[in-house]
């Protein structure tokens, strides 16, 4: 039996062993992951517009019958293949897989279920909240967060001061410009004018390369330096010079998927054509994905992808879907 080790159990880990377990479900597949749970975080500002709780975004590993995890942390990427563990242990499959996101500096971490949950706590009592973005690449989701605030308390006031972000990233704050000026939430190059009382200031995470990523060499189909190992996720579309977001992520844990199903069933890698359009791409949730990132609809508004999450991705790995 093939065995696979997939270090990081978020988006693009979990992504993949669906795609994976899908097309050759006779797969040995292996999780490393510190915590007990997957996140789906991207589901993060439907939990503030209050469609589904905090913690139904935390999904347990232990519930997963289809995957192995292993609560531990990936210390080191093998030169000979494989992940070594904070316990000095080796981990090495057929394939492995590096997908353990990128880290995010900053004093907020909405980027967690529990930090997201904690910052709705000091929304729910504030005035006003303002997002203050100031930096190269800032930690996505506060402008879905923002929307989700401001139609769920009309009342309050909410505001984005992009002071300083990439200019290769803007156009996706644009993307969102029609439901920013639909909502009544402004967006401006300055900071905030003076503090007042009331005044929530959301300083915006920054996102960098996970330190396990820096020295990795990226191939055409994600591979690295070393034997049958690949970086996919958020540190992999940042060395490709791409936005670091679940959308990317989703996208080369497919391609990934289904390269190392077509060698496992025929002896050598096939890759179709992936085109990101919704006529073109047979999996419903990645149409679902490119429909709201192309027209730009707020997160908050599609309770339906985490179903599809929970009961295609999650449902697959229990063994229920
Ligand atoms: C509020 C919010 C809204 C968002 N909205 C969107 C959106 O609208 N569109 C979009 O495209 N994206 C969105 N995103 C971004 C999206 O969630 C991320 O891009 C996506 O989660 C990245 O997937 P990933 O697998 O690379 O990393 P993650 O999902 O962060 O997963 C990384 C995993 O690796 C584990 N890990 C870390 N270090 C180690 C280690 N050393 N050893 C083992 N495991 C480790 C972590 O515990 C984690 O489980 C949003 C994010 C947030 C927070």
């Amino acid at each position: 039996m093939v065995e696979v080790v997939i270090a990081g159990g978020g988006v693009s880990g979990l992504y993949f062993a669906y795609r994976l377990l899908s097309a050759v479900p006779d797969v040995k597949a292996t999780v490393v992951d510190p915590k007990p749970y997957h996140e789906f975080l991207i589901g993060v500002p439907m939990a503030f517009g209050g469609l589904v709780e905090f913690d139904q975004l935390k999904f347990p590993f232990s519930s997963m019958g289809r995957i192995r995890h292993v609560q531990s942390e990936v210390v080191e990427v093998a030169e000979d293949g494989g992940f070594k563990l904070a316990d000095g242990s080796v981990l090495r499959g057929d394939y492995n897989v590096l997908a353990v996101g990128s880290v995010r500096l900053g004093p907020e971490t909405y980027f967690t279920v529990d930090g997201a949950k904690a910052l709705y706590e000091k929304v729910k009592s504030a005035k006003a909240v303002r997002f203050i973005v100031d930096e190269t690449y800032p930690v996505i989701g506060f402008q879905e967060i923002a929307i989700a605030v401001k139609s769920l308390w009309r009342s309050k006031e909410v505001s984005i001061h992009m002071v300083y972000v990439h200019p290769d990233y803007r156009w996706l704050f644009e993307l969102h410009s029609h439901l920013f000026r639909e909502f009544g939430i402004p967006i401006t190059d300055e900071p905030p004018a003076s503090y007042s009382p009331g005044e929530l200031l959301v300083t915006v995470p920054s996102t960098v390369l996970h330190p396990l990523a820096r020295g990795l060499a990226l191939g055409p189909l994600f591979e690295t330096q070393y034997p049958n190992t690949y970086l996919i996720g958020e540190s992999s579309l940042i060395k490709l010079r791409l936005p670091p977001l679940g959308w990317g992520a989703i996208w080369q844990a497919s391609l990934l998927a289904s390269a190392i199903a077509s060698e496992i069933r025929g002896g050598y890698a096939e890759v179709e054509a992936d085109e990101w359009t919704a006529l073109n791409d047979p999996d419903r949730f990645k149409q679902y994905f490119t429909l709201r990132m192309s027209k730009g609809i707020p997160l908050v508004a599609l309770r339906g992808l985490y179903e599809l999450w929970r009961s295609k991705v999650v449902g697959t790995l229990s063994g229920s879907a």
